[in-house]
């Protein structure tokens, strides 16, 4: 929690600038995104599910009344929405071979929910569960998901290791057409495309990273045969072990401790030091569990999402490291600014207050890491809202142990190159067993996005082109010319740290719109161009411009690698306000979606 500071004078203000300017240049690189490599299409991993079998199965002929593309914490919500809005034939598909997503593919050691599990974790009253630890491990996400799933019987008609490559609407039958990379050929009344925001693993384009002879992984495909042990610990494979963890973001710091635990030399590859805040995990009170009364979580979530959105709150719920530095992340996460200050004053107040809070993380490291060369490399130098924020109680400790080194790579722009033996940074080579990837996804943009998935709207419309013109839904949720298209995503939507919270949301309301189609016997579910016309123009004047902020930042996924784009993303006056516009445009309006005539909106 933070601790009082002398206040922060005008040259200190000062230094840190130049240090962080400074600090940026020794990162930043031309190449931006292009640095990195996506792990599917990669030689050095080849693509493969550690988790489950892939299983040969006949391609899918049938209809069903909804199709989710996407099992992750999104599609999975969004399905049961469905099931509770009458539906009967859900199809949930997903590359991975089961649900979770996230959850399904990041089965690391030490992976956990960095938010309280539960607020994160949805649903637990619709199924009477209560998480057993403060901040879960991942492993009970997973499971709470399968048993969702089960709860809502929607295995009968899933596919999993099935990707979505085509949808076409076919306005005789008022349905899609779906093609998949199993050749499927199916049709589906709703399309929900929820394919998460951080779901593709990437690795970096590290020279000769083929030709290393040891094992190499992504911590997203964990490979436990090599490893020993699972996610809560007991890597008795690495005994004997030399590992490299390349990567210190929120998974590296997660999984660095364990690996370090059991290596017999572990060397992390370190390019910008993350934030290390504290943790604080505990397990669940168990008599705080029983005094729990009806509706406890959904309160549990909007307090936090009011609180992280700069609303006003009677108390702080949940009093973790969160809620203590909300203030420093409503510009670049939630969205919401005061704009009844003046900006300049508003900017150096924040700047004052970031600057205190990087002060004391980087205290943090100095009390905790004994040799001072490698705290002083453990400090953070950038403002706190560049990167997402850390949280560990045993990663700097773990500098301590005699058999973990440091090796920081911010002057070579990250590792030099690989070899057969090991890891090359500079002109020094760290011989090594094991490469652990914690080197992180793409970020955002779904096949829809990215036109990985074709989608013919009405009259053969691409969306994919259709983009060429300016983003346009109404409320982020679909676009005029493609009926009964449903997406899940932060553009032109909400946003907040708790990403589970928004999800639910979003699932809440699909549910309930397609619910008022089905009662009020609708063709289909459409908004009408001027409405996603003046969507967009509502996101354009509300959404928070972060440009020249971003341009400042260390290098990361939040500024694609120190290059940002223009890009006006979620809706400005922050997630309580837009679910409550939500909430308002169903009880008024929700009729002007609800398409009863086919021909109507022809012209
Ligand atoms: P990140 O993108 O945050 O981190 C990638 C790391 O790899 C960075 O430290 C990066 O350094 C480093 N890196 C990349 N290329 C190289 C290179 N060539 N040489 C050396 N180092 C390199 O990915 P994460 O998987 O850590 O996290 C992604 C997101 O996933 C998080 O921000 C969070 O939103 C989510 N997450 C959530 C968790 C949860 O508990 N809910 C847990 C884990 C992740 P640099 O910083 O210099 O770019």
């Amino acid at each position: 929690m933070p601790e009082s500071h002398a206040p922060i004078t005008a040259s200190e203000l000062t230094a840190a600038r130049a240090k962080y300017a400074h600090e940026r240049e020794r990162r930043v690189r031309p190449d931006g995104l292009g640095q990195y490599r996506r792990l599917a299409s990669d030689p050095a991993a080849a693509p493969h599910d550690p988790f489950t079998e892939r299983v040969d199965r006949p391609p899918l002929t049938d209809h069903v009344d909804a199709l989710v593309i996407g099992a992750g914490l999104g599609g999975l919500q969004t399905a049961i929405r469905l099931r509770q809005a009458g539906l009967e034939r859900i199809r949930l598909i997903d590359d991975g071979g089961d649900v979770g997503g996230t959850w399904y593919w990041n089965r690391y050691p030490g992976v956990r929910c960095d938010i309280e599990s539960y607020l994160y974790m949805p649903m637990l009253e619709e199924v009477g569960y209560v998480p057993r630890w403060r901040y879960a491990p991942g492993e009970e996400i997973r499971r709470h998901m399968v048993a969702l799933a089960e709860r809502f019987d929607l295995y009968r008609d899933a596919a999993f290791h099935t990707s979505a490559t085509e949808l076409r609407w076919d306005e005789d039958g008022a349905r899609w057409h779906v093609g998949t990379d199993r050749d499927d050929a199916f049709t589906a009344t709703y399309v929900v495309v929820s394919s998460g925001s951080l779901s593709l693993a990437k690795l970096p384009g590290i020279e000769g990273i083929e030709s290393f002879r040891g094992r190499a992984f992504h911590t997203s495909r964990w490979d436990y045969g090599y490893t020993g042990g699972d996610a809560s610990g007991g890597l008795v494979g690495l005994a004997d072990k030399r590992v490299a963890v390349v990567g210190t973001g929120a998974t590296g710091i997660q999984v660095m401790p364990m690996v370090a635990e059991h290596a017999a030399r572990t060397y992390v590859f370190q390019r910008t030091p993350a934030t290390v805040d504290v943790r604080d995990n505990r397990p669940t009170d168990p008599e705080w569990a029983v005094s729990l009364t009806p509706g406890w979580q959904q309160r549990r979530m909007d307090n936090f999402l009011a609180i992280m959105a700069g609303d006003p709150v009677a108390e702080d719920v949940v009093q973790d490291s969160w809620t203590a530095n909300a203030g420093l992340q409503r510009k670049m996460i939630t969205g919401r600014i005061d704009r009844s200050v003046d900006p300049a004053e508003r900017e150096l107040a924040e700047e004052l207050l970031d600057l205190a809070t990087m002060n004391r993380l980087r205290d943090r490291v100095a009390a905790t890491v004994r040799d001072p060369e490698t705290a002083e490399a453990l400090k953070p130098y950038y403002r706190y809202q560049c990167k997402r924020p850390g949280f560990s109680d045993d990663y700097l400790e773990a500098f301590n142990r005699p058999e973990v080194t440091l090796v920081d790579t911010a002057d070579t722009h990250g590792i030099t190159r690989m070899t057969e033996t090991g890891i090359v940074v500079g002109d020094q080579e760290y011989e090594v067993d094991c490469v652990i990837f914690a080197t992180g996804f793409e970020t955002g943009i779904s096949g829809l996005l990215s036109g990985s998935l074709m989608v013919h709207g009405r009259g053969g419309t691409s969306y994919f082109e259709s983009l060429m013109s300016g983003f346009r839904t109404l409320h982020g949720f679909y676009s005029h010319g493609f009926p009964n298209l449903f997406q899940l995503s932060l553009f032109q939507n909400a946003n907040s740290v708790n990403y589970s919270h928004i999800l639910s949301e979003q699932a809440r309301h699909i549910g309930l719109v397609v619910s008022a189609a089905r009662s009020r016997g609708a063709a289909y579910v459409e908004p009408s161009h001027d409405a996603t016309e003046a969507w967009a123009q509502v996101i354009e004047e509300s959404a928070n411009d972060n440009l020249d902020f971003l341009r400042t930042c260390t290098p990361g996924y939040y500024n694609s690698e120190g290059q940002p784009a223009e890009m006006k993303i979620s809706y400005g006056p922050g997630p309580v306000a837009f679910h409550r516009l939500l909430e308002e445009w169903r009880r008024t309006s929700i009729d002007e979606v609800l398409v009863d005539q086919p021909l109507r909106r022809m012209s």
